[in-house]
């Protein structure tokens, strides 16, 4: 049955963290206010890379303090308390086998194995219904690039190109096959074109009935909102959801940097108000749109996800509308997961597992996320706080 969208608060810290025991919400205090300490984060990071290139055993330093707080476990079978525990709170789950870029084909190949695996994992899992893949992580950035900026290819690298999109399709069409939605994560500007183009072709082909495939629009991006604009009118034409994740973006530094390295100007927006005022039309295009269109509004960002409940409020969009997802990473925003949960939204986490050296780079960007002055964390010690001292603990 649908229900009706009532009023959400993000302030009700018993049910964001009722999933916590006394003992557990100190400890993620404790980590919290590690990583929002920016001195140890810069001079943590600058350890983990050493310790990295000269194989130290870092697992049982890492494992404790970040990992158990960001990920579920190293593999799928350790996720599973994790999922039903989501399960019990009316969480569904995104799962990412958090690998970053890979440089070889055996590589690549283990990827889209445990993408499969993944998905089959996901079909056999009732709050398990996505599964998350970076294109760098089953075929050659330098390819992508390469392709991108208008160079030829040479021989090997064309087979390396037809290679990686095979995968794919592998992919896209394992997960059609076992009803299990795909997310292409968005990347580096000088790859996301031919990003794109192929997911794209993957939606014409995969999400006629309902959408499998999804794409992620980068709304830090001052040409994202036509271009989600652009897709939305693309997918009515040719008949086929469009499945969008809509995500402000992960790589603003490396952006400008590139940008002033090759003397072009920066795919970024001057600026986080113009960021915010995209993103939140990038939701309401696709709320208007919802016959046509299944969003996933992934972000950390309180005032997103209130608009966003109130639109569908205004628009008589019911609060579970199948076309509508709110996702938030393992281990952060739990006020905002949570309470949507039990005002009966469709939440979920991104729930990245694997091995802990092979995660490393994903929980190095979680820590400077929220290192960062203007970053999530004073949110998240406000609300740890609160619950501490609602407790009495
Ligand atoms: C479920 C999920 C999936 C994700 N998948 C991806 C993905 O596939 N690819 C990807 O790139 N990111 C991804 N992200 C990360 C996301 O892009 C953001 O980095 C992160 O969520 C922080 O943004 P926010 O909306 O939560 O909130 P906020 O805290 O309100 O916004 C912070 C963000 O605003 C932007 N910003 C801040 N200051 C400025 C400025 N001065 N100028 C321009 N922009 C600025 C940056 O994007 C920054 O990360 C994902 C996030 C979630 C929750």
């Amino acid at each position: 049955m649908e229900s009706k969208p009532t009023k959400v608060s993000f302030n009700d810290t018993d049910t964001a963290y009722a999933h916590y025991s006394n003992q557990r919400l100190k400890k993620v205090y404790g980590v919290f206010q590690l990583i929002g300490n920016s001195l140890l984060t810069r001079v943590g990071t600058t350890l983990t890379h050493i310790a990295l290139a000269i194989r130290f055993p870092i697992k049982p330093i890492v494992k404790p303090i970040i990992f158990d707080q960001f990920c579920g476990g190293e593999t799928l079978k350790e996720c599973i308390p994790a999922i039903n525990l989501l399960q019990q709170k009316k969480v569904d789950v995104s799962l990412n086998y958090g690998v970053e870029i890979k440089n070889s084909e055996k590589d690549f190949e283990r990827t889209l194995c445990k993408a499969k695996g993944a998905i089959e994992f996901a079909s056999r899992k009732q709050n398990v219904k996505v599964v998350c893949v970076k294109v760098s992580s089953i075929g050659y950035f330098n390819v992508l690039e390469k392709r991108q900026a208008g160079k030829a290819l040479s021989k090997s690298q064309e087979k390396a190109y037809d290679r990686m999109v095979h995968r794919m399709h592998e992919i896209c069409a394992y997960a059609s096959e076992h009803n299990v939605e795909v997310y292409w994560d968005a990347e580096e500007s000088w790859v996301q074109d031919e990003i794109d183009a192929l997911v794209d072709m993957f939606m014409a082909e995969f999400n006629t009935e309902r959408a499998i495939v999804f794409n992620t629009f980068q709304l830090y991006r001052w040409d994202k909102l036509d271009y989600l604009r652009n897709s939305i009118e693309l997918a009515k034409e040719k008949g086929y959801i469009l499945g969008a994740k809509l995500v402000r973006g992960a790589y603003i530094e490396k952006e400008n940097e590139w940008a002033e390295e090759h003397g072009v100007k920066s795919v970024i927006h001057d600026g986080k108000l113009p960021v915010d005022k995209d993103y939140n039309e990038g939701i309401q295009l696709c709320l208007q749109n919802i016959n046509h269109v299944s969003v996933c509004i992934a972000s950390h960002n309180e005032d997103s996800n209130i608009i966003a409940t109130e639109l569908m409020d205004g628009l008589g969009i019911p609060a579970n509308h199948s076309n509508v997802t709110f996702s938030q990473l393992y281990g952060m925003g739990d006020f905002i997961t949570f309470n949507l949960a039990a005002k009966g939204y469709n939440a979920s986490k991104y729930l990245p597992y694997g091995p802990v050296r092979e995660v490393i780079p994903y929980l190095i960007r979680r820590a400077q996320e929220n290192s960062s002055v203007d970053g999530q964390t004073s949110r998240e010690l406000t609300m740890l706080e609160k619950e501490i001292n609602r407790r009495g603990i």
